[in-house]
């Protein structure tokens, strides 16, 4: 057996208990699980900092002090009992405080003594203090040969950070490495001289050596971009191989013919002109249709782009094959809308029937639907996730049509897959740009098109922020439009964890809106998820008409309604949205030809990253632009779509955000590789599989507890 798969409980200062734990915590259970976690971040072992450096600036940075104990003390009784032990250098004074294990850290603790101590110090009540540092005489913190001046802090939790420190873990990682150390087998490297020598990258030992012991920051940055290079190009790897199954296997269905319904619509029904943009997307998806190949493809059009037309077109051209085609929608009330829509453009098209299944169909309604798609008498079906359901029997669905991806995850969309033995054409709608860098990897075996032009008349969306002391000001501008006959809406935040809460800031909004707004010169609505279907539905309906002017809702109206004549989108407590929501929410205005405005309210106190998120959306209307930005802000792990994917990459060392250049190298590299041998068959290939198979399906990780 090689020695990276050995048990880690053979690895010195581990042992059973331990070994079992960083199973149970992490997920480590042998030599190579642990060598290949990585620190994430590095202190300076050799830098000692004084007391009176410390301060609110550097608070949660961990730091290293030389300081001796000048007292003991003890607060509270049996559970809250604690230790406190006040410290000093020549800089000032400090105190440390443990909770656990009193009685064992005691006895090692000496007053006069000087000690090294590390920890991450909070300044409370205008002391210093750290909270279970740890602690070790100097003279035999000086004796200890020291691997690197800095010393990697690995990701733990908290019931391992207990059992296992950063410095026992240091040491655990440096007795591991010093069995690798002794065995020149141990560490084999996948890359070929030839392809390291190309890509500037340094050998594996020498990368998993210095990533956990850098000898140089210059060795340290080497040692990290031959880690990402690896990572990213099992990544690639993977979704190349699938994109070239999906290309090879030519079982898609094929609609050659464009007839009826497509060329009646077109000529005779079709609304405005379509957008230069909306023409190429059409083509696109039609030269998918006749290929012979399944389609794959998503298309990414900022808000009020027009996708839905395109969609609709689409679907036509199934429909004018023989085949029938559906659109899910992640909303009831989107769905709703996209029937009425359809069922609208579908009038007196031959051979064209359009029905609706959503969780919230009526018996009657569901079995006429389920009825007619059974026959094949319906060809173009709207719904909600209800249309994955099983009871849904397609008589031959050849196209589905998925409308704003993020709410739906990839194992969602497989389930459509299953349905046929002929895969259907899949088309992926959404108005979340998606970054460069995000699509690669996600989206790789994806083809994208790209919708980058508004219809024609549309202004520009003007953006302002105002705190809530100007709240009277921005009323005042409300009943200037709401006079011009436009109509408003007014979106408050829904956090989960505080749903509550957040009724009630809707209610007093709601109270306050109807004072400064009273009837009958002014109609409200109210649209919130706590609300029954129907009433949602009836408050939708009621702003539609025109028979509201304002609207106040929580983001249920977050995605795709439309409502052209509303001209002023209000969202309050704007810092609690992320940039692509607040970007989403901007777009339901801006429609129809009128000036339209958004406008951000906040709380004086905003963090610095709310600060930049409200500024990039006064700065900006592109959707793009604000998706990279977010990226940086949030990085990638939060985006949407990555958690919910179904994808297994959990990213170790690479940053989809910062890493784009790696990405396209690995990206070429793979392509280059599988075209060679598309299987990895050939010898020289063999070690890549294992690369391949290290960043797929690793196992998940639960990130929440995480200090
Ligand atoms: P989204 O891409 O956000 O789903 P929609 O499909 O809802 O956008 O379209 C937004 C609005 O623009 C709708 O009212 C639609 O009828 C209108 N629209 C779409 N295409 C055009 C076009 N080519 N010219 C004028 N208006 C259009
Ligand atoms: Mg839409």
């Amino acid at each position: 057996m090689s020695l990276l798969s050995r048990d880690i409980k053979y690895v010195g200062g581990v042992g059973e208990v331990r070994a079992r734990l960083l199973e149970r915590e992490v997920g480590v259970r042998t030599i190579g699980d642990l060598i290949y976690r990585f620190p994430y971040r590095y202190i300076d072992r050799t830098r000692i900092w004084a007391l009176s450096e410390i301060d609110e600036s550097t608070e949660s940075t961990y730091v290293q002090l030389r300081c001796r104990i000048t007292g003991l003390s003890y607060t509270g009784e049996g559970a809250k009992r604690r230790l406190i032990v006040e410290i000093s250098d020549t800089t000032g004074l400090g105190e440390l405080v443990w909770f656990h294990g009193i009685r064992w850290i005691e006895k090692r603790l000496e007053v006069g003594r000087d000690y090294i101590i590390f920890g991450r110090p909070s300044i409370f009540r205008n002391r210093i203090s750290i909270i279970h540092p740890e602690i070790e005489p100097v003279e035999q913190a000086m004796s200890r040969k020291q691997e690197s001046g800095f010393q990697g802090i690995y990701a733990s939790t908290e019931k391992l950070s207990q059992a296992i420190g950063t410095r026992a873990m240091y040491t655990i990682i440096h007795n591991a490495w010093q069995l690798i150390a002794a065995d020149s087998t141990a560490i084999s490297d996948p890359l070929t001289e030839d392809m390291r020598r190309r890509n500037g990258l340094i050998p594996l030992r020498e990368a998993l050596y210095n990533i956990h012991f850098p000898q140089s920051q210059e060795k340290l940055r080497a040692a990290q971009y031959r880690l990402k290079y690896d990572e990213l190009l099992g990544v690639q790897l993977t979704i190349q191989a699938r994109r070239s199954q999906r290309k090879a296997a030519n079982n898609g269905f094929v609609f050659p013919r464009v007839g009826d319904a497509f060329n009646t619509f077109y000529k005779q029904k079709l609304p405005f002109n379509l957008t230069g943009a909306q023409q190429r997307v059409i083509k696109e998806i039609r030269a998918d249709m006749i290929s012979g190949k399944q389609m794959n493809r998503l298309l990414q059009g900022d808000v009020g782009s027009g996708k839905t037309m395109v969609a609709f077109m689409s679907m036509l051209l199934a429909v004018d094959n023989g085949y029938q085609a559906c659109i899910m929608a992640p909303t009831e009330i989107l769905a709703r809308q996209h029937y009425a829509t359809m069922t609208r453009f579908a009038e007196g098209l031959p051979n064209v029937r359009v029905a609706i299944i959503t969780g919230a169909s009526r018996a009657k309604e569901r079995r006429e639907a389920l009825a007619g798609i059974a026959s094949g008498e319906v060809n173009i079906l709207v719904g909600t996730h209800a249309l994955i359901e099983d009871r849904v029997q397609f008589a031959n669905l050849a196209y589905v049509v998925i409308d704003e991806q993020h709410r739906f995850g990839v194992e969602q969309r497989a389930k459509l897959w299953t349905k046929n033995l002929q895969p259907p054409h899949i088309l992926v709608m959404t108005a979340t740009p998606i970054p460069r860098t995000l699509a690669m990897t996600l989206y790789g075996d994806l083809e994208v098109s790209v919708i980058d032009e508004l219809p024609p008349g549309r202004q520009p969306i003007r953006t302002y922020h105002y705190y809530d002391s100007a709240r009277l000001r921005m009323f005042g501008f409300l009943k200037q439009e709401i006079a011009k006959h436009r109509q408003v809406y007014i979106v408050y935040p829904l956090i989960k964890e505080s749903e509550k809460m957040d009724y009630k800031d809707l209610y007093d909004g709601f109270e306050s809106i109807s004072r400064d707004f009273p009837l009958p010169q002014y109609r409200t609505a109210v649209c919130h998820g706590k609300m029954r279907n129907e009433d949602k539905e009836a408050a939708m309906q009621q702003f539609k008409r025109g028979e509201a002017d304002i609207l106040i809702a929580t983001s249920v109206i977050e995605v795709g309604v439309d409502v052209p004549n509303a001209t002023v989108m209000v969202i309050e407590s704007a810092e609690r949205f992320g940039l692509s929501q607040l970007h989403q929410l901007r777009g339901r205005v801006g429609r129809g030809g009128e000036q339209s405005y958004c406008i951000l309210m906040s709380g004086e106190k905003l963090s610095k990253e709310s600060r930049a998120r409200l500024e990039a959306m006064c700065a900006t209307n592109d959707g793009f632009e604000l998706s990279e930005l977010d990226l940086k802000l949030r990085g990638a792990g939060d985006i949407h779509g990555t958690q919910q994917s179904g994808e297994a990459f959990e990213l170790n060392i690479a940053n989809l955000a910062s890493d784009t250049q790696i990405m396209q190298l690995t990206r070429d590299e793979a392509i280059a590789i599988l075209d060679d041998d598309p299987r990895l068959e050939k010898a020289k290939n063999i070690p890549l599989v294992q690369l391949r198979n290290r960043y797929q399906k690793r196992e998940k990780i639960d990130f929440s507890n995480i200090s």
